[in-house]
């Protein structure tokens, strides 16, 4: 599959999720929205939009120059290891995880790195739009990030779509704003990451904010001591306590927000 193709698959998918958990979100609401749907949408793909002009094709073309080089010399941890094809997949798909999970981690507790990851997070309501609303800096420094790690382990070009895929699926999924049935909640939070889950990391109270930083799998929180269950889930407050206000939060205010005073 050549570079453009697998692109247009990866856009295909993303404006199909989007649009899937919109119908959904729009039928079954888990609350109302406090401020313009509509204004928000505009807002998030607009920063989107800007972020794959920018970002999506400089960083698209060098992940795959990246992913054909290690296929030709056969380079990382996994080029080393003779194992069978499907468990270096499994490998690269469950430890690209567990770095997207440091990674997260990070973004929170670095100052300089939370700059950036509080554009994401200063959103007011909650939704599948959510889920593109991060700043170009933070999805550069991610990127080259997610580089040397594909050169670390040695990924390959079929590990690192899946891996990809899923990770935009699951983000769609996990900020939309969705009332699911109870049971169905409870099973995803054995081993994924349900939208009640998620959206107690965005939480205006700090404490419920650090908590729960997984993407695809919830059971690095669970292990490392940063998931947080039990929240009464009806009186959350989305959102940066500094931002309170949704005519402070347009286009140009997410774009030099990294560069403006810090806040918790
Ligand atoms: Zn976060």
């Amino acid at each position: 599959m050549s570079e453009s193709e697998t692109s247009i698959i990866k856009f295909l998918l993303f404006v199909g999720g989007l649009i899937f958990f919109m119908i959904f979100e729009l039928a079954t609401p888990y609350r109302p929205p406090t401020v313009s749907k509509a204004k928000r949408w505009i807002i998030n793909l607009s920063v989107t939009g800007f972020n794959n002009i920018v970002i999506g094709l400089i960083f698209a073309a060098l992940i795959a120059e990246t992913l054909d080089y290690v296929a030709k010399y056969r380079v990382g941890v996994l080029n080393l290891l003779d194992i069978p094809y499907s468990l270096k997949i499994l490998a690269t798909v469950i430890f690209m995880d567990f770095m997207l999970y440091v990674w997260h981690l990070l973004n929170h507790e670095m100052p300089f790195l939370w700059r950036f990851h509080r554009v994401h997070h200063c959103d007011l309501n909650m939704d599948v739009s959510t889920a593109t609303r991060f700043h170009a800096g933070e999805l550069i420094f991610s990127s080259v990030i997610r580089i040397s790690l594909v050169f670390f382990i040695g990924a390959d070009f079929t590990g690192i779509l899946i891996f990809e895929i899923a990770v935009v699926a699951a983000t769609q999924f996990h900020h939309s704003s969705l009332k699911l049935p109870r049971r169905l909640e409870s099973l995803l939070w054995i081993l994924f990451v349900p939208p009640s889950m998620h959206r107690i990391h965005h939480s205006v109270k700090i404490k419920e904010r650090d908590t729960n930083y997984g993407v695809l799998f919830s059971f690095w929180d669970r292990i490392l001591g940063t998931l947080l269950i039990q929240t009464d889930q009806d009186h959350i407050r989305i959102g940066v306590g500094a931002y309170p206000k949704q005519e402070k939060l347009n286009f140009h205010h997410l774009i030099v927000m990294p560069f403006t005073k810090p806040v918790k």
